[in-house]
């Protein structure tokens, strides 16, 4: 057999895009590199010529994109000497902090809305030795206190306004062009703190730009951490669509909202943390932003998993209902490419899943007779 070398995450991949040193420790679980699938059944029942792809972003180790952005946040903290990190969360960010920080060896704290978080996540935070804190109000005051603790406690905070985090979650669009062979014509992702599809701008930027990889002026989204010059681009670089859940949707509104409330508890934010970024990057792409009911997320969801075999979470299937929808109206014309990101992995919120569920569980006599009948009543 040829020689492969063992994948090592993304750091080591792309170690001469991101802001590390040679003699950096890096702090690692193999994120990133997932799959991109194309799907085969959902685009056909859009009665439109499209090709679609799910970047399943839900296969990290802890089961979100959240852990492109935790292994950069945290090797960052480790080398500047850091023993703590906090973020607030809606869930994903906290597994990805507790799980990071166990590998690194430092403590964890997350704040967590009361209540408003899927059981997976809480889990995955407990398990991994975290210090949980549950407040009475929602992650935007959740965030709000972080940031005032992070003044003078001795923590790293590790949400999204980290730069770190943004620097290791554009590389999920270098992913998709290294694989496409190009970038696609649109991207489309839910849209919760915004932070993601600023990333993934930044990204595309920057493996489009023609000076390559020795630019020293900074973009205008990274905060001096990326490599992208601005002005000449060679690549084609996607059009970014954000779609938010109708409950939660600051950049419908045009203003941030106060008490947001939707399904999809991982995009349940109403002061989305990259909210300047997050518009030029619309500007910039030549995209937009949308919204999707809890119904048509839900449908998205339930849709990918029983004609796609794709299980990702409530928030992540916003992506596809969005774009379903304006394949469907013509805004995203036949003959384009393009990919829906899925967020996090179905299994963060078994709770929800269940409950939508039409199929009942049956409970039948243990015998021959009763199974068979059940697989005749049931054949397709
Ligand atoms: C964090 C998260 C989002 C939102 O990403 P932002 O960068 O906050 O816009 C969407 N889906 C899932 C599953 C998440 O965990």
């Amino acid at each position: 057999m040829p020689f492969r070398p063992r994948y090592t995450g993304l750091i080591d991949k792309y170690r001469d895009r991101l802001p590390v040193h040679d003699d950096t420790r890096i702090i690692s679980l193999g994120e990133g590199n997932t799959p991109l699938i194309r799907l085969n059944n959902v685009p056909a029942q859009t009665g439109k010529d499209v090709d679609i792809y799910v970047k399943y972003e839900g296969l990290n180790p802890t089961g979100s994109f959240k852990d492109r952005g935790m292994t950069m946040a945290v090797t960052k903290a480790v080398e500047e000497g850091s023993r703590a990190i906090i973020c607030a969360s809606t869930g994903n960010t906290s597994a990805a902090a507790a799980a990071y920080a166990a590998r690194a060896g430092i403590s964890a704290f997350v704040l967590i809305p009361d209540g408003k978080i899927a059981m997976g996540k809480l889990a995955q935070a407990m398990m991994h030795g975290a210090v949980v804190i549950q407040i009475k109000g929602n992650f935007d005051a959740g965030m709000q206190l972080v940031k005032e603790v992070g003044k003078d406690a001795p923590v790293t905070i590790v949400n999204s306004i980290n730069p770190y985090r943004l620097q290791g979650q554009k590389t999920a669009a270098f992913e998709i062009i290294e694989e496409l062979g190009r970038a696609p014509d649109f991207h489309c992702l839910p849209v919760g703190n915004a932070g993601n599809i600023t990333a993934h701008w930044i990204g595309y930027c920057e493996y489009s730009s023609a000076s390559g990889d020795h630019v020293t002026e900074a973009c205008a989204f990274c905060q001096g951490h990326c490599r992208f010059a601005g002005g000449a681009v060679v690549g084609n670089r996607p059009k970014m669509v954000g779609y938010q859940a109708a409950g939660s949707a600051p950049f419908m509104r045009g203003e941030m909202v106060d008490n947001p409330e939707t399904v999809a508890t991982a995009i349940r934010i109403g002061h989305p943390q990259s909210w300047d970024q997050a518009w030029k990057v619309s500007e910039e792409s030549g995209g937009w932003f949308d919204e999707c009911s809890d119904e048509e997320i839900l449908a998205a969801q339930k849709l990918l998993a029983e004609r796609e075999g794709v299980f990702c979470e409530p928030a992540s299937a916003t992506s596809l209902a969005g774009a379903l929808r304006d394949i469907g109206n013509g805004k995203i014309p036949e003959g384009s490419s393009v990919v829906c990101t899925l967020t996090g992995h179905g299994l963060k919120d078994p709770d929800t899943a269940i409950k939508q569920s039409t199929t009942p569980v049956m409970t039948v006599e243990a015998t021959l007779e009763s199974v068979k009948s059940v697989i005749l009543d049931n054949l397709a």
